[in-house]
This record gives C-alpha cells, structure tokens and sequence, in this order.
C-alpha cells in the first residue's frame, strides 16, 4: 500500500544528477535494512518480511486458536492472499517508476501493507502522478478480474463481503477496496499523490505539497477520530498519514541539494 524511500542518496548510477527523481530518505524506521528477511523476486524486484509482519501472523494465530485449526490455516491463507494482493499493488508501483528512470530497491511487507523503497523518486508531476496511480489501477483491474472469475464459479458477489462467502468473491472486493482506499487524497497515500501532482501542474512542489499535506491531514485526524470508534487499523493508518503528510512538507521545504552529502527528511511512506 506504501512506498517509503530508502537510506541511499546517490546519484543514479549511469544517469546525471538530473531533476526528474529526488534521492530519498535516510534511515526511515520501517524501510531499514537489517529487520527483514527475504521471501521472493518478482522481476527483479526483492521483496522482504519486515519483522514487525510476525505480530499479525501471531495475531491471527492467536484469534482464531479456539476456533480450531481449520480456523486458523483459513486465517493464514487469507493474510497470504491480501499480501499477495498488496505484492501485485507495489510491483505495479516499482515498475511504472523503474520505467521513469528511478532505481527500486524493493518492496518491504509490513502489517499495515507494502512499502516500496526506490533510491529516488519523480518529481516531475507527471512522473509522480503516473507511478502513484499505477497502484490503485492495477488493484482495482484484478479486483474486478477476481469478481469476474467468482462470477463464472457460481459465488455471490453482491452484496460485498471480506470475510465470508467464497474466495474468488472475498479476494476480488478486497483488491477493490485496497486500490478505492488508497485513493484517498490524503499524502502519503497513492490518492494525495495524485493530488499533489494535479495541484503541482500549476504550482511550485512546495505550494503543492503544503496544499495537499493539509488535506491529509484533515483526513488523517478523521481516520483516527472514526478509527476509535470503528477500528483500530484506522487509527494507525490515520496516525501513519499524520507522520507521512508532515514527512512531505518537510522533504518539500528542504529540497535535496545534489552538491553535497547533508542529510534531508524522508519523503514520507507513499502507498
Ligand atoms: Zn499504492
């Protein structure tokens, strides 16, 4: 769901200092190096456990233990179907921007989605726009793809279930929701980036990050007032928006500057 940046501020190998991508973010806390473990490649492109992924694995385990252990392999078969569909979500992410000339460095799995660690990102709004919506797209195609094969196997797909009724039927709402939810025009997630990009047609980066930065964090206080209300994950997810848009508006006040090696803050996680 998330791109975060990576600890790496070198110039692209091969490519000029140019003012397409930016270097991205030292040392953000989920992006590091050494707390994850490899699972896969999937084009090139590594993808990693992060550590803090075990506590919903024992989640799971430990709900659904007095249900039996039918219960709790259904339980871990769903967490590896909504990975594998936040898997497709990122790989989408990481090619459109490995195609717009940024290196990726990998997909790390976190409980609260994906993050996608390029050494730098576009910044030219196009650039931007394009790798931030190939996310939601491409999740919203293979929901409907899901709901289609559930179709043709005879499962009810109306009204909208995750967690009941058939598999194909579940799978297919879920990518459905996880590409509509991340349109949510609230930086760091795909939908502010895309506003960002819009806004940024006719301003500078900066009056366009602080402008959407502001409507994420709106949104952001709005998911963690629900979030108390409804569910815990919103409330992490409005918390992870707070700490994201902030992580914008510094990254956009500070532009990197290519003639040295000073740090800058990360530009936040990016869904
Ligand atoms: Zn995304």
């Amino acid at each position: 769901m998330v791109v975060v940046s990576s600890d790496e501020r070198k110039p692209l190998s091969g490519q000029p200092s140019d003012q397409r991508t930016r270097p991205t973010s030292p040392h953000t806390p989920v992006a590091g190096h050494g707390h994850s473990i490899p699972i896969g490649r999937i084009a090139g492109i590594p993808i990693r456990l992060h550590w803090t992924f075990w506590f919903l694995v024992a989640l799971v385990v430990i709900v659904d233990w007095s249900a039996g252990r039918r219960a709790v392999a259904a339980g871990l078969a769903w967490i590896v179907a909504l990975f594998a569909s936040v898997v497709a979500h990122e790989i989408a992410h990481c090619l459109v921007a490995r195609q717009r000339g940024a290196r990726v460095l990998g997909i790390v799995l976190i409980p609260l989605g994906g993050l996608s660690r390029l050494e730098s990102m576009p910044t030219e709004p196009d650039d931007e726009l394009a790798v931030a919506i190939a996310g939601p797209l491409t999740s919203i195609a293979l929901g409907a793809v899901l709901i289609g094969v559930a179709l043709l196997s005879g499962q009810h797909v109306w009204p909208p279930t995750l967690f009941t009724g058939g598999w194909w039927a579940r799978l297919g709402w879920l990518n459905m929701l996880l590409g509509a939810f991340n349109l949510l025009p609230a930086l760091p997630m795909d939908g502010g980036r895309v506003l960002r990009a819009s806004l940024a047609r006719h301003r500078t980066n900066l009056e366009a990050t602080l402008l959407a930065g502001r409507i994420a964090r709106y949104i952001g206080v709005a998911m963690v007032v629900v979030g108390f209300v409804y569910d815990i994950w919103l409330i992490l997810i409005g918390m992870f928006v707070l700490m994201g848009a902030r992580a914008e508006e510094e990254a956009a006040r500070h532009p990197p500057d290519h003639s040295d090696h000073h740090g800058h803050e990360a530009p936040g996680p990016r869904t």
